[in-house]
């Protein structure tokens, strides 16, 4: 394993890719951050993290719609740490109506950055990973790729593809040190959640209450959501060398909810 890891976490400006960057900072990796955002909060966070733990931390904006632009991220990065070890994709975003009313370009907003980008980061650095014996690929899926909910025709579709592609990785990069795994977790309170509290009291007329209650913690047993930093922790063991065996899975991190 490299020492210090370099790092490139897709939609990292906020929410799960945010906790995933700052768990991978203080271990004293170097950090590539991407995502979009108030351009002076996003310096912030760069420059807070690169000053906290000491590492070099990098942002490259590149829209995760556009592969020219992912091509160019992972470019940036191998350039600026000298190569990348470590690739989170984890950018994107949700929409929830039923499918009859679903916009065509909403669909395929959410399968271009949800599952495609993670084709397109993963093509431009694994070839590097295979030769150097060491690299790691993690996909943050959700429970959404192991179980459906109404509503979330494309958020599904695009999830249970990314866990199928995560084991196709895997098992390409098995014997050469490299390995792939999705995370799956289950509802974590970041603002892809909090926007879709009223939509989903809209399709199924009930209160926002309602949907936080039964709706998103009603599945989880634990009734609580899932924490950014339990994520950050679980992806920095996937990045351990006590972690060389663990490939190709879908791990869920959903405190229960898909056991149901
Ligand atoms: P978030 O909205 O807080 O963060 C999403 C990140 O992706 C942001 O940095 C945003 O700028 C970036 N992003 C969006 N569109 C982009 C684009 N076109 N190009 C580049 N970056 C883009 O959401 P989150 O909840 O932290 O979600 C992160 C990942 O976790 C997503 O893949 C999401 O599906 C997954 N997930 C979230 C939950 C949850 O409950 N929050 C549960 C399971 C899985």
């Amino acid at each position: 394993m490299p020492k210090p890891l370099n790092t490139v976490i897709t939609g990292s400006t906020s929410g799960i890719g945010l906790g995933i960057a700052t768990s991978f900072a203080a271990e004293g990796w170097n950090v590539m951050l991407n995502g979009f955002g108030d351009a002076a909060e996003i310096e912030a966070i760069r420059a807070g993290l690169e000053e906290k733990h000491g590492v070099k931390v990098l942002y490259n904006g590149a829209d995760m719609t556009k592969p020219e632009e992912i091509r160019a991220l992972m470019s940036e990065a191998e350039t600026a740490f000298g190569q990348v070890d470590v690739l989170v994709n984890n950018a994107g975003i949700q929409y929830v109506v039923k499918i009859e009313e679903f916009p065509e370009e909403k669909f395929d907003a959410i399968i271009a950055i949800n599952m495609v980008s993670a084709f397109h980061t993963t093509k431009a650095v694994i070839a590097g990973m295979k030769d150097r014996g060491y690299g790691r690929i993690i996909n943050v899926a959700s429970a959404h790729g192991l179980v459906a909910s109404p509503f979330k025709s494309a958020y599904v579709a695009a999830k249970h593809g990314v866990v199928g592609m995560t084991k196709t990785i895997a098992l390409e990069a098995a014997e050469f040190g490299v390995t792939c795994n999705a995370i799956c977790p289950g509802y974590v309170k970041t603002p892809l959640v909090e926007k879709q509290i009223p939509a989903t009291a809209q399709e199924r007329g009930i209160t926002e209450e309602e949907v936080i209650k039964d709706v998103m913690l009603g599945p989880q047993p634990t009734k609580k959501f899932v924490e950014v930093e339990e994520i950050g922790a679980l992806a920095v063991f996937l990045c351990s060398t006590g972690a060389n065996s663990i490939t190709g899975a879908a791990l869920q991190i959903d405190g229960g909810w898909v056991a149901h």
